[in-house]
């Protein structure tokens, strides 16, 4: 089998051509075509000597994942199923802004973390997602826009990541790492830390490497006491709240320029939607810098919650708003085609 050259970081691409008798510079031009222009055929790498791309050819593929399906939301949202070599698959979605847009993508299939309001925890956990399938997700999600070469960082539409997909993107550390400093790399995709979100269901120990990297943090809290949050994500019981208080701190403490943390909170009817409840949320957060990001629960077969009234978020969002917390209810994307928060999922029969 051919190795795979999608997911290689900068060196390890460098040390794959210099064992092939190659001069760094090589690995450079080769990088620019994988990552700049989106090529994946050697032989139209038209920099490189041709005996040079039939001995690439020989060894090695630059593949992205087969877009098995394709559906767009009346609102412009793109949702993707995604195929490996190994024919696992995930969802991978795009979702447009007034200007631009991010691409939300998936580190596991399935999830290993059970949290009980999300579809995807309901699934068993297949395994972790390569480097290079982390990446594979953007690079198949530009070609579906025809977004080659690299635009610049004005005209791009695929301007921002989300790790928000399938799965804990913490639980699979070194491979996110290595995927994100990719991504970043300003000779080939090129998309700015700075527009990057990670986002978490609260696995405290590696959160303060998210500092290291310059990237944002987006916390999925959904509870403000643990006696609530065990109740609905079995990771609070690994790192309760004071713990995960704690990383988050250290995140901040870490970051540049003290970046602020968004905090998910998912709104489910008499669990963690009452006025107390707001209050006691404000108290976790003292001495963080934080704004919140309320959901509304999306409803699945089978879930065991109910969504908060609109009117009772209404009243959440209106106590932490009087006390100076941003606390947008976040607009609802693509739920016609099942892309929103919570709902993605890999296609039947391939889970099981
Ligand atoms: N595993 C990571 C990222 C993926 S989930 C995490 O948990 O943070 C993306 C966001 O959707 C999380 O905040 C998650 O808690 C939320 N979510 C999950 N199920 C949901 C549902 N049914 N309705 C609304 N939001 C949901
Ligand atoms: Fe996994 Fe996130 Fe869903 Fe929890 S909310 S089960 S961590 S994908």
């Amino acid at each position: 089998m051919k190795k795979e050259l999608i997911g290689l970081s900068a060196d390890a691409l460098k040390e794959e051509m210099a064992l092939l008798g190659e001069k760094p510079f090589r690995a450079k031009q080769l990088w620019h075509w994988i990552y700049n222009k989106g090529e994946t055929d050697f032989f139209k790498m038209t920099t490189l000597a041709k005996p040079f791309q039939a001995r690439l050819n020989e060894l090695y593929s630059v593949s992205h994942p087969a877009i098995v399906t394709e559906q767009t939301s009346v609102d412009g949202t793109r949702k993707w199923l995604m195929e490996f070599q190994d024919g696992k698959q995930v969802e991978c979605v795009y979702i447009p802004e007034s200007d631009r847009g991010a691409v939300c993508l998936s580190t596991q299939v399935g999830c290993a973390q059970g949290c009980k309001f999300c579809h995807t925890g309901t699934q068993r956990m297949m395994r972790n997602l390569t480097a290079g399938e982390i990446v594979g997700q953007f690079m198949s999600a530009r070609d579906s826009y025809n977004e080659w070469p690299t635009p610049t960082d004005e005209t791009r539409m695929l301007s921002n990541i989300v790790v928000m997909g399938m799965g804990e993107p913490l639980c699979n550390f070194e491979n996110l790492k290595q995927a994100l400093l990719i991504l970043m790399n300003g000779d080939g995709i090129g998309i700015s830390k700075r527009r990057i979100t990670v986002s978490t269901s609260g696995v405290a120990n590696h959160i303060p490497e998210l500092a290291d990297l310059g990237v944002k943090l987006a916390v999925s809290l959904h509870a403000p006491t643990d006696e609530i949050r065990d109740k609905i994500m079995p990771v609070n019981r690994k790192f309760p709240l004071e713990v995960l208080i704690k990383a988050c701190k250290e995140y901040q403490k870490r970051s540049e320029r003290r970046q602020f943390i968004t905090m998910e909170y998912v709104m489910l009817k008499d669990v963690n939607d009452s006025e107390k409840d707001a209050e006691n949320l404000m108290k976790l957060v003292d001495g963080l810098e934080v704004k919140f990001n309320l959901i509304p629960f999306h409803h699945w077969e089978g879930a065991p919650f109910e969504a908060s009234s609109m009117n009772k978020m209404h009243k959440f969002a209106k106590i932490l708003e009087n006390n100076y917390f941003a606390a947008p209810i976040r607009r609802s994307r693509g739920e016609d085609i099942m892309a929103a928060c919570g709902q993605l999922k890999s296609a039947k029969g391939k889970m099981e």
